[in-house]
């Protein structure tokens, strides 16, 4: 049969490979989270808007985390028109965790035995802070990885589940809490200091995740994609006092390269031209710009000579301030002042 397809054929079924990677959200991996697709299916008690549901019962179901206020300020610090915020999703091998082979796991290591030590570097030559969401058993499996952001004194470590886990499949609230008290007290040890902002692991939030984010007591989260700036979230029409730091998948590797170079676009060049033109409106709107990478994925050889290229860019055009998203979130909240 494989050899009677036409190239046709073959194309249009290479096109529609690479769709299917572009609709997983990013740090995810079709054989490692059967949920991964948080967008697509109903999971985890969220209710199905059906045909029959009333206005209310709409309104009730898109209403958990939605956008309250914008919050970018008139002018960010030393009167910089932009925010940049480089964040790396340290997911390593707990991608592969429904399947831990040897092999594949090893792509996910790379991350820590070789990624991490050349981000670190990049980010000290140029001097500026990143921050990092990390698996709490990402930090066990590599014990290195913490001291050596910490060591460099400019970094912020976030939260990014116990091991990666997708929320939105745990359906219990107390068990979500759970893993959520741990990964937040794992980290706090681990680094000196207790995270301030959390990303969720495979962009997945539960119906309750938002409650919890908010009771523990979070400065800000980092999974939502509603606007290009930073927002206060609303719940159920209500503002939450919760800073939404908002992702973009345009502005993550995941979807270009996937684990290895089976995304669907994997021309560091290309990327490099995306990011460029996505940090240039962000810089003409005076807003922020997140760039979001998977030390495995995106510090690959080719790959973080893009990055590199880019923040010397970003550079270049001046009137631009690096940050931790710890830090864009509290001057936001401060009103800019
Ligand atoms: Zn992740």
């Amino acid at each position: 049969m494989h050899a009677s397809r036409s190239p046709q054929t073959r194309a249009v079924i290479l096109v529609l490979l690479g769709l299917l990677a572009g609709w997983l959200p990013g740090c995810s991996s079709s054989g490692a989270q059967p949920a991964a697709n948080s967008r697509q299916q109903p999971a985890g008690g969220a209710n199905p808007i059906t045909i029959d549901s009333t206005e209310e019962q709409i309104r009730q179901a898109v209403g958990t985390a939605r956008l309250g206020r914008k919050l970018t300020p008139k002018t960010w610090p030393n009167g910089a028109r932009v925010a940049v915020c480089i964040s790396f999703d340290v997911d390593n091998e707990l991608l592969q965790r429904a399947n831990p082979l040897p092999v594949a796991l090893s792509v996910g290591e790379y991350g820590a035995t070789t990624s991490l030590p050349r981000i670190l570097e990049l980010l000290d030559r140029h001097q500026v802070p990143a921050t990092f969401f990390i698996p709490a058993m990402g930090t066990m499996l590599h014990p290195e990885m913490v001291p050596a952001i910490v060591a460099r004194g400019r970094h912020e470590i976030g939260v990014h589940g116990w091991i990666h886990e997708f929320w939105p499949g745990i359906g219990d609230a107390a068990k979500e809490q759970k893993l959520l008290t741990q990964s937040i007290d794992y980290l706090t040890k681990a680094s000196g200091k207790r995270p301030v902002g959390v990303r969720a692991p495979s962009s997945g939030f539960s119906p309750q995740t938002f409650d919890l984010i908010r009771k523990a007591g979070f400065l800000y989260d980092s999974s939502l994609l509603a606007a290009d700036e930073p927002y206060e979230i609303a719940s159920h029409g209500q503002p939450s006092g919760v800073i939404e730091l908002p992702i973009s998948e345009v502005d993550n590797d995941y979807v270009y390269y996937g684990e290895t170079a089976n995304g669907a676009l994997p021309s560091p060049d290309a990327v490099f031209a995306i990011y460029k033109a996505e940090f240039d409106l962000a810089f003409q709107e005076r807003t922020m710009f997140v760039l979001t990478q998977h030390p495995h994925v995106g510090g690959r050889r080719s790959r973080i000579v893009q990055l590199d290229r880019l923040i010397s860019y970003i550079k270049s055009k001046g009137d631009v301030w690096f940050a931790t998203m710890e830090q864009v979130a509290n001057y936001v909240k401060q009103g800019g002042a």
